[in-house]
């Protein structure tokens, strides 16, 4: 059995479309494949279509944008209600957030000479749930200014970069609740990636742990081997399940991040949604 639980199809920032990456799925050797756009559940029923027809088993999940300390933490969801009331509010308020800066950024973008239109970025984002700057990255390469959409996150877009401007996230210990009161399950996504090493100490895995929390993303690119060891044994202390995936994005990420780069243990599926 081979499991990936961790992928973006284009109702997020991923190229492919949800039936497309099941299709991807299948072609590597996946069993089972997680669909987890961020902060929206749109494809989930393309996806599921494409798995019944393919035989592959899709997971319905989420990948939620939270804050933990100011820092931003993403944590994945899995088989919640996806017509839950709170939640929906709550990822309602995290898209508009996204949504609502794209202005402010685009400012910035102009005032450094880069001119990009709204209408511009919505040809790139499509059928996305929400803009956000991997769209205006796209756009930035199709204006020419750039030549590839990582090149964007050096400088410009990412965290304290020329163009960058803050939005809502939702706060994590809220997020896990809202998932668990939903009936899902919540796995912190790449828990030691970019910023959010700072902010998941020992204490904070604890509070999560006592919030609900199911288990820990261990495996996946963003981590050295030192880092996956070293997450496996806090999970291992806290009972939490220990998870692995590609977190794949079509042409949108590195070839690295291909379908099943990183799988799921069967039995630690089993613990999770078996
Ligand atoms: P947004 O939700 O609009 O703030 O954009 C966040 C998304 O941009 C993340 O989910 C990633 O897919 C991407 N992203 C954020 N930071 C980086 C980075 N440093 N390098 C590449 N992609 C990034
Ligand atoms: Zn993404
Ligand atoms: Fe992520
Ligand atoms: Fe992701």
């Amino acid at each position: 059995m081979r499991i990936d639980l961790h992928t973006h199809s284009n109702r997020s920032d991923g190229t492919d479309t949800p039936a497309e990456l099941v299709a991807g799925a299948r072609a590597a050797g996946l069993d089972v494949v997680a669909l987890t756009d961020h902060d929206a559940t749109t494809g989930w029923d393309d996806a599921v279509a494409a798995g019944q027809s393919l035989g592959v088993h899709v997971v319905r999940g989420i990948e939620i944008s939270t804050r933990l300390h100011g820092r931003s933490v993403h944590l994945l969801g899995y088989e919640f209600d996806p017509d839950d009331p709170a939640l929906v509010a709550e990822l309602r308020r995290v898209l508009d957030g996204r949504e609502d800066r794209l202005p402010q950024m685009l400012d910035k973008l102009a005032a450094h000479g880069w001119p990009i239109m709204m209408d511009e970025v919505a040809a790139q984002s499509g059928d996305a749930a929400a803009s956000g700057r991997p769209h205006i990255a796209d756009a930035m390469v199709a204006k020419g200014y750039i030549a590839h959409r990582d090149e964007a996150f050096n400088g410009w877009l990412n965290t304290g970069g020329k163009a960058y401007v803050d939005r809502y996230a939702a706060p994590l210990m809220d997020a896990v609740r809202l998932l668990k009161a939903a009936g899902g399950k919540a796995v912190i996504a790449h828990p030691w990636s970019r910023d959010s090493k700072s902010v998941l100490t020992p204490e904070a895995f604890d509070e999560l742990a006592a919030a609900g929390l199911d288990g820990l993303e261990a495996h996946h690119n963003d981590h050295d081997a030192e880092a996956t060891r070293e997450l496996r044994g806090i999970a291992a202390d806290l009972d939490l399940v220990v998870t692995g995936s590609s977190d794949y994005h079509g042409t949108g990420k590195s070839a690295e991040f291909c379908l099943g780069a990183h799988t799921t243990d069967p039995e630690q599926y089993e613990r999770l949604l078996g």
